[in-house]
């Protein structure tokens, strides 16, 4: 099976903790030369610093962006792209905050359709055309499993991540006959900054404890646990590789067992 990514660019959004930075690490392992991109320029220069080099040519690189300034954000992609062209694109970002959807205000619709739908749009847009060049391309979007289950309690979240993935599906389709695939990994609950919080506001909500609220949680999932974020990067690194050529516009759950669906 062909996993190796020598010579290939990849750009990792999201990348400063957690599930991006995972993904980054397990690229950079693979061989791909790795641009970090999120908002702090200096835990991106320390990641960059840090990655997994396997070969002397291997250079790795970090871009600081806001992926909620979508116009600046395609401006800086399109300008890494034009200096080296991008074969791996993981789109990546912050989740919406919890809430209800009865009663969201339209902001909070606007911020996360900005910071996820069109952030990841513009980023296809500007990276797109360099693989098509190169007959090679693999655009990963990290989701949820609340794309196939919605998920009580993130409402503006469970509604802009079926956009998420009906823009991806569609793209998929349209991509194909340059080489270029799309695919989604939908991670469950995954030990990051992210699940801390949801699991304290769980527990500020319920009263009870962090540790019984978390205990609540993993007794869900059938492997009655969380993910390690590189157990949702090796997927991710797998549907990047040459391996994953004839895989394209699916959803693929990391979830431990959770989805109930099929
Ligand atoms: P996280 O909050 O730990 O990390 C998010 C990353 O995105 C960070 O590097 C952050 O700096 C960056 N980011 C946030 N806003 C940004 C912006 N405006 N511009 C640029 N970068 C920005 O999240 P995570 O737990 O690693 O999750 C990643 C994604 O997966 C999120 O969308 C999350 O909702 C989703 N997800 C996570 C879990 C989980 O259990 N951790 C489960 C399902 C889905």
């Amino acid at each position: 099976m062909d996993l190796d990514l020598s010579g290939r660019h990849a750009l990792v959004c999201g990348a400063s903790q957690g599930i991006g930075r995972a993904c980054a690490i397990e690229l950079a392992a693979l061989g791909a030369n790795v641009t970090v991109l999120a908002r702090r320029e200096e835990a991106l220069r320390a990641l960059a610093g840090e990655l997994p080099r396997t070969h002397v040519s291997q250079k790795h690189g970090f871009l600081a962006a806001d992926g909620g300034d979508t116009t600046a954000l395609r401006a800086q992609v399109e300008a890494l792209a034009a200096g080296a062209p991008v074969h791996i694109l993981v789109n990546n970002s912050g989740g919406p905050p919890p809430g209800p959807v009865a009663g969201a205000q339209i902001d909070a619709f606007l911020d996360a359709y900005r910071k996820h739908l069109l952030a990841n749009h513009v980023l296809a847009e500007a990276v797109t055309p360099g693989m098509r060049a190169l007959g090679y391309g693999r655009i990963v979007n990290i989701i949820s499993t609340s794309v196939k289950e919605p998920i009580a309690g993130l409402g503006v979240s469970n509604t802009t991540r079926w956009a998420v993935a009906s823009w991806a599906k569609t793209l998929a389709t349209e991509l194909a006959p340059f080489g270029i695939t799309v695919n989604n990994v939908l991670p469950g609950s995954t030990r990051t900054p992210r699940i801390e919080q949801i699991v304290q506001t769980r527990a500020q909500k319920s009263g009870a404890s962090v540790e019984d609220t978390q205990h609540a949680m993993e007794t869900e999932i059938p492997m009655r646990r969380f993910a390690d974020p590189a157990e949702v990067a090796a997927a991710v690194a797998f549907l990047a590789s040459p391996a994953a050529g004839y895989i394209t516009g699916i959803n693929l759950p990391v979830d431990g067992g959770r989805t109930r669906s099929l």
